[in-house]
C-alpha cells in the first residue's frame, strides 16, 4: 500500500515540475499611427530616420523594449473597456496596402477612456510584421521579440481629428497586441487576412463589412504596460500614450504567412516593417497588474494546442495559467502528504491493537488442485 502512494507521490510530483518548466519556457518574441498621410520617403531598411525628420532621434521614443522586473506597479490602471467596438455590418471598412503597412480603417463611433485621463475615438488599426527568418512585433518583452504586433490608433476626442492630435502632448493613444504563433487559424482575424490578397498591390484598398473588433483583442484587458513613447514611424511625434498588452494573441503559421507574403511595394515583399527598439531613457514604464510571483510571463490567448517552441513566452510578473497549475499541483501535493500521514497513523494504530488482540490469520491458500 505504501508503495502505491509513493508512486502517486511521485507522479505528482512530476507533474508538477512538468507544468512549472513548460510555462517558463522563455522564447518568445509595438507606433501607432497613420504613415500614409505623412511625406513617406522612408524606409525600414535604413531606419536612420532623423536626418529627415528630427523628432525621431529625440528621448521619449517608441517602440521599446519592456524591461518587466523594472516597471512600476500602479493599481491606478483599471481594465481597458473597448466602447462601440462592436460594428454592425452595414459599417464599411476601408482596408489598405499604403506601402507600409496593411491598414483597417475605423469609424470613431469607436472609443476608449477607462484608464485614460480623457476619452480617445478610434481612427484605424494597422500591423507590424517580420519575415519567414525574422519575427516581426515592434514592442519587445525582456528582450524576445514576438511574431507581429498590431496597433489600434486612437486620438484624443478633444482635438476632433487624427492630424491635429498627433501634433500634441497628450494627443494619441494606441493599443499594443503581440502575437504569437499557435497550431489553429484564429478566425477573429479572417475578416482582415482573407483580404489580403486583394490588396497585394501598393495603395489598392477593398472594403469589407464591419464586425466585432473587440474579438481581436487579448482576453485579460486588465493587464497592460503603459508608457509614454512616440510613433514608430516619421515624423516620430512624441504624443502617444502606449498600452501594450501582456497577454498575447494566437495566429496561426499560416495566417503569419499571409501577412509576412501578401503585400508587394515597388521594391518587392512588403515585409519586416517594424521599427528597432528605442532608448528608454529617463521613462517609467508602468504596469497594470502586481507582480505576484517571481515568475513573469506573457500569456498567450489560447495556448492549448500550440507547438512549444511556437508558444513563445516572457515572463511578466503575475499568475498565469502555469502559476494556478502550479498552485494547484502544489496543494494537491499538500492534501496528499496529509493523506498519507494520517494513513500511517491509522496503520500503526492497527498493527498496535492487532499485536495487542494477536493475530488473527485471515489469509488462505488457494485451492491446488483446479478442475
Ligand atoms: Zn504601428
Amino acid at each position: 500500500m505504501s508503495c502505491r502512494m509513493e508512486r502517486l507521490l511521485f507522479l505528482i510530483l512530476a507533474q508538477l515540475l512538468t507544468t512549472a518548466t513548460c510555462d517558463i519556457d522563455p522564447d518568445s518574441e509595438s507606433e501607432e499611427n497613420d504613415e500614409g498621410d505623412m511625406p513617406d520617403h522612408w524606409t525600414y531598411k535604413d531606419q536612420d530616420w532623423s536626418k529627415g525628420y528630427k523628432l525621431c532621434k529625440e528621448n521619449s521614443q517608441s517602440p521599446i523594449n519592456i524591461d518587466t522586473s523594472k516597471t512600476t506597479f500602479n493599481n491606478k490602471f483599471p481594465s481597458i473597456i473597448p466602447e462601440g467596438y462592436n460594428l454592425p455590418e452595414t459599417e464599411q471598412l476601408e482596408l489598405s496596402n499604403n506601402g507600409h503597412t496593411v491598414k483597417l480603417s475605423l469609424p470613431d463611433s469607436m472609443s476608449i477612456s477607462r484608464g485614460f485621463t480623457q476619452k480617445y475615438l478610434a481612427n484605424q488599426l494597422h500591423f507590424h510584421w517580420g519575415s519567414a527568418t525574422t519575427s516581426g512585433s515592434e514592442h519587445t518583452v525582456d528582450g524576445i521579440q514576438y511574431a507581429a504586433e498590431m496597433h489600434i490608433v486612437h486620438f484624443a476626442a478633444k482635438y476632433g481629428n487624427l492630424i491635429e492630435a498627433a501634433q500634441k502632448a497628450d494627443g494619441l493613444a494606441v493599443l499594443g497586441i503581440l502575437f504569437q504563433v499557435g497550431a489553429q487559424d484564429n478566425k477573429n482575424y479572417n475578416p482582415i487576412f482573407d483580404k489580403l490578397q486583394d490588396i497585394a498591390a501598393e495603395d489598392a484598398h477593398v472594403y469589407i463589412p464591419g464586425f466585432d473588433i473587440s474579438t481581436l483583442l487579448p482576453d485579460q484587458l486588465y493587464r497592460y504596460f503603459r508608457y509614454d513613447g512616440s510613433l514608430t514611424t516619421p515624423p516620430c511625434f512624441q504624443t502617444v500614450t502606449w498600452t501594450v498588452f501582456n497577454e498575447t494573441v494566437q495566429i496561426s503559421q499560416a495566417q503569419l504567412g499571409k501577412l509576412e507574403n501578401s503585400l508587394k511595394t515597388a521594391h518587392g515583399t512588403l515585409d519586416s516593417n517594424f521599427r528597432h527598439v528605442q532608448p528608454l531613457n529617463s521613462r517609467i514604464v508602468f504596469a497594470s497588474f502586481s507582480p505576484l510571483s517571481s515568475s513573469r510571463r506573457i500569456v498567450p490567448k489560447e495556448d492549448s494546442n500550440a507547438p512549444a517552441e511556437a508558444n513563445k513566452s516572457v515572463d511578466s510578473g503575475h499568475f498565469t495559467l502555469g502559476d494556478t497549475l502550479a498552485v494547484i499541483f502544489g496543494i494537491l501535493f499538500g492534501c496528499t502528504v496529509l493523506a498519507f500521514v494520517i494513513y500511517a497513523i491509522r496503520q500503526r494504530k492497527r498493527q498496535r491493537s492487532s499485536t495487542e488482540r494477536g493475530q488473527k490469520v485471515i489469509y488462505k491458500p488457494a485451492a491446488t488442485m483446479e478442475a
